[in-house]
């Protein structure tokens, strides 16, 4: 119980709950062994409404309070953080769309995504760095053919889905370099138009979901697929970071508790010097004080989302559960992990559970960024300097 789930909350957690143990948590180790994400459970997500509920429902979404979308990302992602990258990478790319998309153009990709039928990716690393993200190269230029269209040149890497994402929000240079964050516009681009080819990297975790790298080779876009105002596209994907930020937090933190619930049963049962482990201080008490963290973590987590449902200003909160979630929870995984003694080493669920939040230590901004933007936001971004 706390003060931010009331009961239709509770009860979405539960029905999302009961999915994610019958239909997710089954595949959980398989497809980090395929690498690949299961279509036909992001259908039945879709059908259910899971996949970005806060849309407003002429988008396809059921016109929820973002809250929901973090009940939801916790369930799923307690069975399988690579699954839950759908309801991320729904819920962030879905925004953006819905609030600087053509209708014409976006309306059907929206409907799409949220019906579990198609995945989006999120484009804004490049080869030479992803911190100092409003210095990217990526070449935007208009085609010399006076169509209006855009030319796409250059790589964006380290990409969440690269290979299996069906469209990508993209964000390129098309004005100067000098111009930093200024220069920066972002397109809605499908991935099957002609000059792009993918490739998909030898991840250490978040294997179903996979990175990779999007080559674009004179990449042809419609001037209807500009998302904003040219110029206008760093911003906007800002903005669109404080949700993602605070649902990421859960994610991993969802992964955490399970983790814990999982080796608070298994100390209560194994015997050491006859005694259960959980009668021995050093084991108890360690995850006594990892437990009250992962309670704290995931109120800022939820007050955050409730802060966004208000419209009121939650920059400096969603960068604190961004650091501190995927920091805690790789925290917390590793001393699970330890204290199922040389099983948690064997290949299995605490180890891939290491491995898969390990990722978000550095994927949406490391925390050195995050701790940058709430230095900014409490001292003035005068004051600290970047
Ligand atoms: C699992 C995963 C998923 C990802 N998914 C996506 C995706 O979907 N889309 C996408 O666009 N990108 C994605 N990324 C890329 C990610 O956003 C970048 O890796 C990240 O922003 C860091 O950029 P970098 O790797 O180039 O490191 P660099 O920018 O080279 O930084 C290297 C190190 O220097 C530190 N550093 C840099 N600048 C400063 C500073 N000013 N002060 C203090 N320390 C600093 C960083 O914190 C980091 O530790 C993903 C990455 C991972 C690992």
């Amino acid at each position: 119980m706390n003060p931010y789930l009331d009961d239709d909350l509770r009860a979405l957690a539960d029905q999302v709950r009961r999915f994610a143990t019958e239909r997710v948590a089954p595949g959980f180790q398989e497809r980090d062994r395929t690498r690949v994400l299961d279509r036909t459970l992001m259908r039945e997500m879709g059908a259910l409404g899971f996949i970005a509920p806060e849309l407003p429902e002429r988008f396809g979404g059921l016109g929820t309070g973002c809250l929901a979308a973090g009940v939801i990302h916790e369930a799923i992602a307690r069975a399988d953080l690579s699954m839950s990258y759908i309801n991320l990478l729904g819920s962030l790319n879905c925004q953006i769309l819905a609030e600087h998309g053509r209708p014409e153009v976006v309306e059907p990709w929206l409907q799409r995504v949220t019906q579990g039928e198609a995945l989006l990716a999120l484009a804004l690393t490049e080869p030479r760095g992803g911190s100092d993200a409003a210095s990217l190269r990526l070449k935007m230029e208009p085609a010399a053919d006076g169509s209006g269209d855009w030319l796409l040149n250059g790589e964006k890497t380290s990409i969440s889905a690269a290979d299996q994402a069906d469209a990508a929000v993209v964000f390129a240079r098309s004005g100067r370099v000098e111009d930093g964050a200024r220069g920066v516009s972002a397109l809605f681009v499908p991935l099957t138009l002609p000059g792009i080819t993918r490739s998909r990297f030898d991840c250490h975790g978040q294997r179903a979901i996979g990175r990779g790298s999007l080559h674009f080779d004179n990449v042809r876009v419609p001037n209807s697929h500009l998302l904003g105002a040219p110029g206008a596209g760093f911003v906007q994907v800002m903005q669109g970071f404080d949700f993602s930020r605070a649902l990421i937090g859960l994610q991993v933190l969802a992964v955490a508790r399970q983790a814990l619930d999982e080796t608070w049963s298994h100390v209560g049962e194994r015997q050491a010097f006859g005694k259960p482990l959980a009668a021995f201080q050093g084991v108890s008490h360690t995850l006594a004080t990892l437990d009250t963290q992962v309670e704290a973590a995931r109120l800022l987590c939820l007050q955050t989302l409730w802060l966004k449902d208000r419209g009121l200003p939650h920059t400096a909160e969603a960068a604190m559960c961004k650091w501190w979630g995927p920091q805690l929870a790789y925290d917390v995984v590793h001393q699970c992990l330890l204290m199922h003694g040389h099983g948690g080493y064997d290949r299995g669920p605490m180890e891939q559970r290491l491995r898969d939040v390990l990722g978000f230590q550095i994927g949406d901004g490391t925390a050195q960024i995050m701790k940058t933007i709430i230095a900014r936001t409490r001292a003035g971004r005068a004051a600290v300097g970047v």
